[in-house]
Protein backbone atom coordinates (compact mmCIF):
# COMPACT_ATOMS: atom_id res chain seq x y z
CA UNK A 1 0.00 0.00 0.00
CA UNK A 2 1.45 3.20 -0.80
CA UNK A 3 0.50 6.73 0.32
CA UNK A 4 -0.30 9.18 -2.72
CA UNK A 5 3.06 10.99 -3.15
CA UNK A 6 2.89 14.64 -4.87
CA UNK A 7 5.77 15.30 -7.53
CA UNK A 8 8.69 17.02 -7.02
CA UNK A 9 7.43 19.58 -10.05
CA UNK A 10 4.74 20.83 -7.33
CA UNK A 11 7.45 21.62 -4.70
CA UNK A 12 8.71 25.25 -4.48
CA UNK A 13 12.70 25.26 -5.97
CA UNK A 14 15.45 25.08 -3.37
CA UNK A 15 17.04 28.58 -2.49
CA UNK A 16 19.51 29.62 -0.20
CA UNK A 17 18.06 32.53 0.74
CA UNK A 18 14.81 31.79 1.94
CA UNK A 19 13.47 32.08 5.35
CA UNK A 20 10.93 30.13 7.48
CA UNK A 21 7.35 31.38 6.20
CA UNK A 22 6.01 30.72 9.75
CA UNK A 23 8.41 32.90 12.08
CA UNK A 24 10.64 34.53 9.58
CA UNK A 25 13.56 33.14 10.69
CA UNK A 26 16.70 32.65 8.12
CA UNK A 27 18.79 31.18 10.08
CA UNK A 28 18.91 27.59 11.76
CA UNK A 29 17.02 26.15 9.21
CA UNK A 30 17.86 22.24 9.28
CA UNK A 31 17.91 20.77 5.54
CA UNK A 32 18.44 17.34 5.03
CA UNK A 33 18.44 15.67 1.45
CA UNK A 34 15.74 12.77 0.76
CA UNK A 35 15.16 11.03 -2.35
CA UNK A 36 12.81 8.37 -1.63
CA UNK A 37 9.77 8.82 1.52
CA UNK A 38 6.20 8.25 1.35
CA UNK A 39 5.51 12.34 0.72
CA UNK A 40 7.51 13.50 -2.12
CA UNK A 41 8.37 11.03 -5.36
CA UNK A 42 12.04 12.01 -6.26
CA UNK A 43 14.89 14.25 -4.52
CA UNK A 44 13.85 16.58 -2.38
CA UNK A 45 15.23 18.61 0.10
CA UNK A 46 13.48 18.49 3.88
CA UNK A 47 13.65 21.66 5.92
CA UNK A 48 12.87 21.77 9.79
CA UNK A 49 12.89 25.21 11.45
CA UNK A 50 13.87 25.61 14.90
CA UNK A 51 9.97 27.29 15.33
CA UNK A 52 8.93 23.81 14.63
CA UNK A 53 7.67 24.41 11.08
CA UNK A 54 8.67 22.16 8.23
CA UNK A 55 8.38 22.10 4.55
CA UNK A 56 9.15 20.33 1.47
CA UNK A 57 11.46 22.05 -1.43
CA UNK A 58 12.73 20.39 -4.74
CA UNK A 59 16.34 19.82 -6.55
CA UNK A 60 17.37 23.53 -8.15
CA UNK A 61 18.32 21.34 -11.02
CA UNK A 62 17.72 22.06 -14.43
CA UNK A 63 15.13 19.75 -16.59
CA UNK A 64 17.17 17.39 -17.89
CA UNK A 65 18.27 18.12 -21.51
CA UNK A 66 18.13 15.42 -23.80
CA UNK A 67 21.38 13.85 -25.09
CA UNK A 68 22.81 14.66 -28.20
CA UNK A 69 25.40 12.34 -29.42
CA UNK A 70 29.19 12.93 -30.56
CA UNK A 71 29.12 13.99 -34.20
CA UNK A 72 30.95 11.58 -36.68
ZN1 LIG B 1 10.28 29.03 11.75
ZN1 LIG C 1 11.07 13.28 1.83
Amino acid sequence: MRAHAVAVASLPPFSNQRGCPQCGASYEIRVHFDRDCALVSGDHFHRVCRCGHRWLERCSEEPTAPVTPPAG
